[in-house]
């Protein structure tokens, strides 16, 4: 039954990546990655960056089935067969490797990421599978082991959405057509650190508290403004600064400047890339914001999470991703 696959495979060893460099440019990327042979190596030497070994009987030599993404182990009489996409959210994915890869290195690379539409000009693949593509790789960017955010962290509630005509700030928040969001960031000196982004219900004690509990580490100082949701935290374990408005950082009124920049950015980035995005689908676009945001400095790192790597994270069903049915929602009142 293998035997037409393995006579088209060839018996190799795994080629150690160069040090898994990342293309510097999209010339380079193409010629990297141009074809589905290409990009399945780059999985293997991701799988086994020591070079390859049977999982079952440890042989150090496969055969390479690149049709079926798969390697065979090549000790005589055995025919154990690794899928290189399992574990990661390339499996069981009928699209070319290729247009995975390219899709995942523009939105690592591109600061404003990309849309659906975008892909489907830039790949030429339907709007449909584009639309599907970005949206599982959005699902890849929250690593389940993901440290918390420590040392000193600002937080800060706002909302996006649901514009009002003729209310001004928070009154926008009556009868909430607008989506709740906060965020934590760490102030490292003047400069922003990691970040985190979550939709809300509501802004009370216990769903700020809860946030936190998740999201930094118990001991942290957390600098708030004074809105009575943030109450809670020191009996949570943190340091809690309420801060009133004034001068925290030289040069600026803002009580939490890093949080304010990073929302700003965050909300640019919604309405400059995708014109506005669906209320059921916003946690992941945040989750996607602030993947980018963590990883600024190592597009490489980003582009290997991405992909799933080491993530072990099963790709979402498209029935389940179309209505965001494995996102929190939260009711909208009319
Ligand atoms: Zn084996």
């Amino acid at each position: 039954m293998l035997i037409p696959l393995l006579q088209q495979a060839t018996r190799c060893r795994v080629r150690p990546w160069d040090g898994l460099a990342s293309p510097k440019t999209l010339r380079e990327f193409q010629r990297t990655f141009a074809d589905e042979a290409a990009c399945a190596h780059y999985l293997a030497a991701c799988r086994w960056p020591d070079g390859f070994r049977c999982p079952r009987c440890g042989h150090d030599r496969a055969y390479v089935l690149t049709s079926a993404r798969r390697w065979q182990c090549a000790a005589p009489g055995r025919r154990y067969q690794t899928s290189l996409t399992s574990g990661t959210v390339l499996h069981r994915s009928k699209t070319p490797l290729t247009t995975w890869f390219w899709a995942a290195y523009l939105m690592t690379t591109d600061k404003r990421g990309v849309s659906a539409l975008l892909l489907q000009r830039q790949l030429d693949v339907s709007y449909k599978t584009a639309w599907l593509l970005l949206h599982k790789l959005r699902r890849a960017m929250v690593a389940p082991e993901r440290k918390k955010l420590r040392g000193v962290v600002e937080m800060d509630e706002t909302w996006v959405g649901g514009l009002q005509t003729g209310l001004r700030g928070s009154r926008q928040l009556r009868g909430r057509k607008a989506a709740l969001l906060i965020v934590a960031v760490e102030r490292r000196g003047t400069a922003t650190g990691r970040a985190r982004m979550d939709v809300i219900p509501d802004f009370t004690q216990k769903t700020m508290t809860a946030f936190a509990c998740a999201n930094i580490e118990p001991g942290t100082t957390i600098i708030t403004d004074k809105m009575t949701g943030f109450n809670g935290l020191t009996a949570a374990g943190y340091v809690h600064q309420p801060a009133k408005q004034g001068k925290i950082i030289e040069d600026s009124d803002h009580v939490v400047p890093l949080a304010d920049r990073a929302m700003g950015n965050m909300k640019q980035w919604l309405l400059g890339t995708f014109h506005g995005v669906s209320r059921e689908q916003l946690q992941v676009y945040l989750d996607e914001f602030v993947f980018r945001h963590n990883r600024r400095g190592n597009p490489q790192a980003a582009f290997q999470t991405l992909l799933g790597l080491g993530t072990g994270r099963a790709p979402a069903p498209l029935s389940i991703v179309r209505g965001a049915s494995d996102l929190p929602q939260f009711p909208i009142r009319p």
